[in-house]
């Protein structure tokens, strides 16, 4: 992994890239290009991911500049990079991973927003347990030949690539045998079937892969290597603190209006996601209107809720003012990623106690209009979308607190002969 984020920085702050940014986009702004004709000018600036190197897109600027950059690009009524998995997830690890030939033929596409990405890594018999995957890709003249399948996987019915994980050599050991793809979602071997969900949404699917084919370049890292470039994957989806919907202005023009349908499709998908991390900015005014405010348990579960959203809150911005110092955070992902889980059961269980057996209730006459049951049954999700609370409670023990390893079958194993599910 070539380490471009912690390279010898130049010193800047964040007022001087947000103003570097302005004066970019007062000089090249023009509401009338298309969306992609726009990120394409915005690309060749370096503006649209300034901490990505500068051979790559980028200007080689700390990790912050990126957010500092956007926030000032949609601040002056232009448009900024995509949101989704492709720019969180699949770019950042293509940008520290490549090879060369990956980086070239997929960050720019990524930045324009011309191609989408979803995550292709859970399978039913491995998801905490990822290097424990089984599906199989073999070399077949210039392609690989993808066989097996892929669930939980969020926006894949509409996403045009994937970072799929999948085994390349049955006979090296658990991680070792495995190889980081790009799989091209729109062809015959790959069939998405969308599930549903407790809370009724639909945002995530189950991938059929039947002699799906790859070309044989489209890889990120080397064949056999997969497992550390899926490591940085996990290390950014646990670092990305939620997502919120670009404020673009309003008005007529081309590019803004093109931005707000590649939002509205995008977010679609993300619509109850408030739900899941727990709306704890609705309980005091919940409390006061089911006229609870003066019950001391109520209120002693409403302060225990606040009082982690703070600490939670000052440990992200702990990471944030590493980042800005340029230095590598320390375990703030799986510490953060804990804290939003026990936050939102925390609201959950708040919410419970204001709604009382109303809180099941959807529909116009429940409470907000069923917001309240959809918290209830959404905040689940979060203590497993990314990793469950008890993985990240075993890597703070093995990382941060050095507890001996999780016991486990010799690292040297090969695969093949390994037990799984129980067998
Ligand atoms: C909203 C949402 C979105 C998702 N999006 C995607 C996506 O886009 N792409 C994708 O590939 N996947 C996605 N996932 C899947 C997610 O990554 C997995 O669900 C997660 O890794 C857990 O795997 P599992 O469901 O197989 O549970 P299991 O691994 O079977 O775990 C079951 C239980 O056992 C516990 N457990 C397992 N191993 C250990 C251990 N070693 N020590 C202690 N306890 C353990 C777990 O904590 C859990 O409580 C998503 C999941 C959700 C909920």
């Amino acid at each position: 992994m070539e380490h471009f984020f912690i390279a010898s920085l130049p010193p800047v702050s964040p007022d001087d890239v947000r103003a570097a940014v302005r004066a970019w986009a007062s000089e090249h702004w023009d509401p009338d290009l298309t969306l992609v004709a726009w990120r394409r000018l915005l690309v060749a600036s370096g503006w649209a991911a300034p901490s990505w190197p500068e051979r790559w897109h980028g200007r080689g600027l700390p990790a912050w500049s990126d957010e500092a950059a956007n926030g000032e690009l949609i601040a002056a009524g232009a448009v900024g990079a995509p949101v989704g998995s492709g720019m969180w997830l699949a770019a950042p690890t293509i940008v520290a991973h490549g090879p060369d030939a990956t980086r070239e033929r997929y960050l720019e596409p990524t930045l324009t927003g011309e191609q989408t990405w979803c995550q292709l890594f859970s399978e039913p018999g491995a998801g905490s347990d990822l290097a424990g995957l089984t599906t199989t890709a073999e070399l077949d003249g210039d392609e690989w030949v993808v066989n097996g399948q892929k669930v939980w996987n969020t926006s894949a019915h509409h996403a045009d690539l994937g970072m799929l994980m999948a085994r390349t050599d049955w006979s090296a050991s658990k991680h070792r045998g495995l190889t980081y793809f790009v799989l091209p979602m729109h062809q015959a071997g790959v069939e998405v079937r969308p599930l549903r969900q407790m809370n009724n949404h639909s945002s995530f699917n189950e991938v059929f892969l039947t002699d799906a084919r790859i070309p044989r370049d489209a890889v990120v890292g080397e064949v056999g290597d997969g497992w550390r470039a899926a490591l940085t994957t996990l290390a950014f989806e646990r670092r990305f603190g939620g997502m919120a919907r670009p404020s673009y202005a309003s008005g007529p023009s081309r590019v803004l209006a093109e931005a707000r349908r590649e939002a509205d499709e995008h977010f679609a998908t993300y619509r109850w996601y408030p739900q899941r991390a727990g709306r704890a900015d609705l309980v005091v005014e919940r409390a006061h209107a089911a006229r609870v405010d003066d019950d001391p348990v109520i209120r002693q579960e409403i302060a225990r809720l606040l009082s982690m959203q703070s600490v939670s809150r000052w440990t992200a911005d702990r990471a944030r003012a590493a980042l800005t110092l340029g230095r590598t955070p320390g375990p703030e992902g799986s510490i953060g990623k804990l804290a939003a889980s026990l936050v939102a059961k925390q609201a959950a269980h708040v919410h419970s106690m204001i709604a009382g057996a109303d809180g099941m209730l959807t529909g116009p006459d429940s409470p907000l209009g069923g917001v309240i049951a959809e918290v209830l049954v959404s905040v689940p999700a979060v203590s497993i979308a990314g990793g469950t609370d008890e993985i990240q409670r075993n890597i703070l023990g093995e990382k941060a607190l050095g507890l001996p390893r999780e016991p486990g079958p010799g690292r040297e194993v090969p695969f093949r002969d390994l037990p799984r599910n129980g067998i």
